[in-house]
């Protein structure tokens, strides 16, 4: 099923101006930095992106700023944020319009990705309250042994076009509460919700009285990216993309003896066990595999399915790929947007080409749509895949909507196969055997960030820490304990006696 009627690129540019003028931004045209929707696939209007001497500003004033902001208190730091979600309540429907303008996505799902923005500022707000150490037990008399959290410095954020706004505010609204500043260089691909964003933190702290160089935004590519990595006054680099910009930035950061926080690719499985709960799983899988038109980290991507089941569950899930409506992502009933680029389904098509040449069999999918509506767009049927092995292809992340299918016999086999991956960022197991979704979450199980039990690998909340092991780049953030990553700890050991004790019964003088 598609819809045939898209929007005109001149409606998607009047709905992109008429909301960036609600949320009070004013756009700096230029014409060297396109900004562009990948519902037609072709470009809204020309901005002006930042250039080195920007960047070198937007540290300078970051770093200035943090010397001030690390001593305010931090529950007057949480005032900030809290306004900040107050804004974001206000102006959700305006910001989720520019997240499906720029990234494509469904109308349900950018609103999620706004409520994901105001859901993260209402637990920093908490947590700017909480942000505690520990009292250890000395082994001197007379002494007290603590550990404290600091503010860190600037902190400069690197993001995706997927995440185009959520990743910014598990980033930002964190590090704010923290006493952190915060440089910004958004995806080359989703400037107009930067652009928002930013305003609607200026208008907070405006509102507040902080200052306006607690966060300073920069438009660009990489080469601005590449400029923060660089720098020794960012202390911590916080990037999320893919494990190619990841092997790029990881070691840049580490030369100086910076901090990073990496947020890479993902290649996320579920296992679906002979007990599970077939209709669930089917909801679960589709959602997770097709949802966000497969351009999510956390996506599906493979399905580790028993031999005794794979039938029933393939006839299933074969009806729903069939039946996914494809198009205009405003369109109320629409479940699956565009790619993001042509580039984009170049990759995916030619991951499906290997896959074939491997012996894969496809189920479902895989053709392209709305080719005469939008020539410049790339509409796609989700693709199902059935492969006997996990070959090289399936072991790679294509960023698309292309489920692998693979069976198995024993469950010790499904969670080889399932771990014999590089990238560790989430996974599932669909049963209702207590001590296999047991087994799936402890030591011998699941090696990923996230491990879930009857839900998909997509979707989390944000009060659990979020990221991946090993090519996902090892990086938490969002909710539990990950603030920390934001923050520097010091020990400090008060002696209260009047005699010098020294650890561990050293004798001296
Ligand atoms: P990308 O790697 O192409 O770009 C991400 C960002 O990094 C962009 O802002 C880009 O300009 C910048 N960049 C690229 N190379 C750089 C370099 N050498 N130095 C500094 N900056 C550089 O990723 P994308 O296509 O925008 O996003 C999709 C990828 O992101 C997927 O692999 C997806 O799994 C991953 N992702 C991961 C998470 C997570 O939390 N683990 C979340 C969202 C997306």
């Amino acid at each position: 099923m598609s819809s045939t009627a898209l929007p005109t690129t001149e409606d998607l540019r009047a709905r992109a101006r008429a909301g960036l003028a609600r949320l009070g931004v004013t756009v700096e045209e230029g014409s060297d930095f396109p900004a562009r929707s990948p519902i037609t696939g072709e470009d809204l209007f020309g901005l002006r992106a930042a250039t080195a001497a920007d960047t070198e500003q937007a540290i300078a004033d970051a770093r200035a700023a943090f010397l001030t902001w690390r001593t305010t208190p931090a529950p007057r730091r949480g005032e900030l944020v809290w306004r900040l979600g107050e804004l974001l309540r206000d102006h959700k429907g305006d910001l989720a319009d520019l997240i499906t303008i720029e990234a494509g996505k469904i109308r349900s799902e950018a609103l999620g990705e706004v409520q994901e923005m105001i859901d993260i500022c209402d637990f920093a707000v908490g947590l700017s309250r909480q942000l505690y150490g520990r009292t250890i037990a000395s082994e001197r008399p007379g002494h007290r042994l603590a550990e404290t959290w600091h503010p860190l410095g600037v902190v400069g954020v690197i993001s995706a076009f997927n995440f185009p706004a959520a990743v910014w505010s598990w980033n930002t609204a964190v590090a704010l509460v923290c006493g952190d500043t915060v440089v910004w260089k958004p995806s080359e691909l989703t400037s107009l919700i930067a652009l928002a964003c930013d305003r609607l933190l200026a208008r907070a702290a405006e509102e507040v009285g902080a200052p306006r160089e607690v966060h300073r935004l920069l438009l660009g590519d990489r080469t601005i990216g590449e400029q923060l990595v660089d720098d020794p006054r960012v202390a911590l680099v916080s990037a999320t993309g893919s494990t190619r910009m990841g092997r790029e930035v990881g070691p840049r950061v580490a030369a100086r003896f910076g901090r990073s926080l990496l947020e890479l690719g993902g290649n996320n499985a579920a296992v679906v066990a002979p007990s599970a709960d077939l209709d669930l799983a089917v909801q679960g899988i589709v959602f997770a595999a097709a949802g966000t038109a497969g351009q999510r980290c956390t996506t599906l991507r493979r399905l580790i399915v028993h031999r005794d089941i794979a039938d029933t569950l393939l006839a299933r899930l074969t009806a729903a790929y069939r039946k996914l409506p494809i198009g205009d992502p405003f369109d109320e009933t629409t479940l699956v947007g565009p790619l993001i680029s042509a580039q984009a389904l170049e990759t995916m098509q030619n991951a499906l080409t290997r896959a074939q040449a491997e012996g894969g069999k496809i189920l479902a999918g895989g053709n392209r749509r709305l080719t005469d509506a939008a020539p410049h767009a790339s509409y796609v049927e989700p693709v199902l895949v059935r492969v006997d092995e996990q070959t090289e292809v399936v072991r790679e992340e294509t960023f698309a909507p292309l489920l692998y299918v693979l069976t198995y016999d024993t469950l010790d086999e499904a969670i080889a196969l399932h771990n014999d991956v590089p990238q560790g960022l989430s996974s599932s197991i669909f049963t209702r055997d207590q001590q296999e979704a047991e087994l799936f979450l402890s030591a011998e199980g699941s090696d990923c960030g996230i491990a879930n039990v009857n839900i998909g690998t997509s979707g989390a909340e944000i009060g659990g820490a979020f990221g991946g092991e090993k090519e996902t780049g090892g990086g938490r953030e969002s909710g539990s304990d990950a603030w920390r990553a934001y923050m520097r700890s010091a020990t400090n050991t008060i002696n209260y006696s009047s005699r010098l004790a020294l650890a561990q019964n050293v004798s001296f003088l």
